[in-house]
């Protein structure tokens, strides 16, 4: 076992640390030494002291300390007392006013008042030893409010998240199936998939992990990671994607606040209950008190232990039930995830709506991070002496995983999700982004008040929806994958395939929530207030158009589901997974799931009645034909192969061609049904769809008899010269 098992690989040089005590660990550190050495508990003679600048807002300042605060208990348990302390600097008092924030000697915890929503915990290192001399936390406090300026950021980056390399490399070739271009503006496509054609000619298809700075501090999420024993640089995203459950947590309070005046008018005010009370009392920038002030502490104290030493750790959302998360045992009590260096989402139950709530945020550093602590600063004579530490490796609530994890198979690794089962934490998220829907015109938007708020909440719930189905991407294919090594106390083997329940589960959470018409709950009431308001002073307000683009919008969501199920890694991953299965196990199959998919895309071919059919009453819906088209548009693409592809791809050939066939006669066959007559939309899609089957299979043929050196040069040929696919 090695200290690798925490803090993963890098350069091992980088993490000597020599002090009083000479060990080798692989972590950069603080000098922090107790003031009498004899003692089993002891003072610090040396503290960790934080500046908290004077620009922070009063209000917000004591939140930012508990969260400094925090890490002192993880450093009592190895009897460093005090380890860390904080001071406030202050504009009215001359309080620490002489010291600069950017002075190398102090260590400051800035708050930048803008519309930026990021935090990060940077720090400097003796390269020689180690030793962390100066760090310096930046907080930007657009978080709390900004979502809407970045929702359209945001969508492309919910759905690709967890993405391979290999993925972002194949779909340089496939622009049109890329979510970063598929949920652009119609008006900006071109430029993004140009950007990102030219990214291509990085190395790894251009994952950002390929083009980070390990240098410097960087504007993307994997810079100053290369090469670092800890995080000392790099781009933290801990407080970007938390503006989404803020901007949520709007809407809900907005709600609650809405039910509260309502009894009271109704005359049921007097019973309310004293958190309500305070509720209305305690608001900070229009949230309440108890609810941003934990949320604000639990960012600090991730972003503190970045300066600690410490890389995130992925893995810490998962080590309780949702059920266990949002009960009296827990709530209040222990802290509800293995760390805080993951990307926790908030946890929202909403008591509002029924359901009993836990804590929001982290109450306290997690059994992660006291291990962590505990490895990298216990005062100890000799390497060995650190064995018991390290012996804890797979306790079940020390599970880690950090960036690099994050875009392999293994499901936990995963940013944003959460709970031990994630799957059915993504279907509590569509819960609430469905329960928010109905509420949207009634409710959320106030008399007085723009009907853009409309559009708004409509894209807040689209946003919560994108989330819970990104989630499941690496569930399918998945394997479960851990940093043991032979002889660790309780080592499983290091890969274990996701069992077939639990990514038959997943396959269909997407299915349902993407595919079905329902799943949008889109009504021509509510898309008839879907606004925009026009200020040249905001040009993204300003280039939208007044009517909500819904077939776009909604083929943009169901085109990047497409592109996570049936992307080449997905798809390798659940080829490979059958390999590594016994024979006599069960295990989900390509045969099974590209049915699957095909079955739920065509349903209306099995399951119509008859008759009845008009332009404005059509056999398929219009988002439906749309589904339709895209579906048979990869699947003739994967028909094709071509020779870079992977070698799953040559299976997955031959079954689609054998599914296209199959699917024709089913077209052709629904198209002679006596009985039925299609209206003109859907008898116009479905005989196109037939010939385009058609024309493919041929073309197909043509192609692969003729191949020899590869290259799609005479399929592309041979489709536009039909004038029916142009690429
Ligand atoms: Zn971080």
């Amino acid at each position: 076992m090695s200290a690798s098992v925490i803090f993963t690989t890098g350069y091992s040089d980088l993490g000597k640390y020599q002090a009083d005590d000479v060990t080798t660990r692989y972590i950069n550190r603080w000098h922090i030494e107790k003031a009498a050495p004899s003692l089993k508990e002891s003072p610090v003679k040396n503290p960790l002291i934080f500046y908290v600048e004077h620009t922070t807002p009063i209000r917000y300042r004591r939140w930012v300390r508990e969260g400094v605060m925090m890490w002192n208990k993880a450093f009592e348990n190895i009897g460093l007392l005090n380890a860390i302390e904080v001071r406030y600097q202050d504009a009215a008092t001359q309080a620490h006013m002489e010291k600069n924030p950017e002075d190398v000697r102090y260590n400051f915890i800035r708050w930048l008042n803008n519309n930026v929503g990021t935090a990060i915990g940077p720090s400097r290192a003796n390269p020689m030893t180690g030793q962390i001399l100066d760090a310096d936390i930046i907080l930007t406090d657009g978080w709390i409010r900004h979502f809407w300026r970045k929702f359209n950021e945001e969508l492309p980056k919910l759905a690709m998240e967890g993405f391979s390399p290999e993925t972002h490399a194949w779909l340089k070739n496939n622009p049109q199936w890329d979510p970063r271009v598929r949920l652009a503006h119609p008006s900006n496509r071109a430029m993004v998939a140009n950007e990102i054609a030219h990214g291509h000619d990085l190395a790894f298809g251009g994952h950002p992990l390929a083009h980070s700075d390990p240098t410097m501090i960087g504007d993307d999420e994997f810079d100053g990671l290369v090469g670092r024993t800890s995080q000392v640089n790099g781009f933290c995203q801990a407080a970007d994607f938390r503006s989404l459950d803020m901007a949520v947590m709007r809407f809900a309070f907005d709600l609650m606040q809405m039910r509260d005046d309502t009894a009271e008018e109704e005359g049921e005010g007097n019973d309310e209950t004293p958190k309500k009370e305070q509720e209305k009392e305690d608001l900070l920038d229009g949230i309440p008190d108890w609810f941003v002030g934990p949320l604000i502490a639990d960012l600090v104290a991730h972003e503190v232990g970045h300066t600690l030493g410490l890389r995130h750790n992925f893995k810490a959302s998962s080590i309780y039930t949702l059920e266990e998360i949002n009960s009296e045992e827990i709530k209040g009590n222990k802290p509800f995830a293995g760390s805080v260096m993951d990307y926790l989402p908030v946890n929202m139950h909403l008591e509002g709506f029924g359901e009993e709530q836990g804590d929001y945020g982290m109450i306290e550093v997690g059994p992660y991070d006291m291990w962590a602590i505990e490895y990298g600063y216990s005062t100890v004579k000799k390497e060995s002496d650190l064995k018991p530490v390290l012996a804890r490796v797979n306790e079940p609530q020390l599970a880690y995983a950090t960036d690099e994890d994050t875009y392999g198979p293994d499901p936990f690794a995963r940013r944003y999700d959460f709970a031990k089962d994630p799957i059915n934490y993504a279907r509590s998220q569509m819960k609430l982004a469905k329960d928010h829907r109905v509420s949207i015109l009634d409710k959320f938007v106030k008399d007085g008040q723009s009907w853009a708020k409309a559009r708004y909440g409509y894209g807040l719930t689209l946003s919560l929806q994108t989330r819970s189905l990104s989630m499941m991407g690496n569930w399918l294919g998945g394997a479960f994958i851990n940093r043991s090594k032979k002889g660790d106390p309780n080592a499983g083997p290091p890969i274990t395939v996701v069992g077939a329940g639990k990514q038959r589960e997943a396959l269909r959470f997407v299915i349902k929530n993407s595919f079905d018409d329902k799943a949008f709950g889109l009504t021509p009431e509510l898309l008839r207030h879907m606004s925009t308001d026009k200020w040249m002073d905001d040009f993204r307000s300003a280039i939208q158009d007044s009517t909500w683009p819904i077939h776009d919008r909604i083929m943009g969501i169901q085109a990047s589901s497409l592109t996570m199920l049936m992307n080449p890694t997905t798809m390798g991953r659940v080829y490979d997974n059958e390999f590594l299965t016994p024979e006599d196990e069960d295990m989900i199959t390509l045969p099974e799931i590209l049915a699957e998919i095909r079955d739920s895309i065509w349903s209306e071919l099995e399951d119509f009645e008859d008759g009845k059919f008009t332009a404005r009453r059509p056999m398929i819906s219009s988002l439906r034909r749309n589904l339709q088209r895209e579906h048979l548009e990869r699947l003739i693409d994967l028909s094709m192969g071509d020779s870079y592809s992977s070698a799953s791809y040559k299976p997955i050939s031959n079954l689609v061609t054998s599914q296209l066939r199959k699917l024709k006669n089913k077209i052709d066959g629904t198209l002679k049904d006596s009985d039925l007559n299609p209206d003109p939309y859907s008898a116009a899609h479905l005989s196109e769809a037939s010939v385009r089957i058609e024309k493919a299979l041929d073309a197909d043929y043509i192609y692969n008899t003729s191949d020899i050196g590869g290259g799609g040069g005479a399929i592309r040929f041979i489709m536009e010269e039909e004038g029916k696919r142009l690429k």
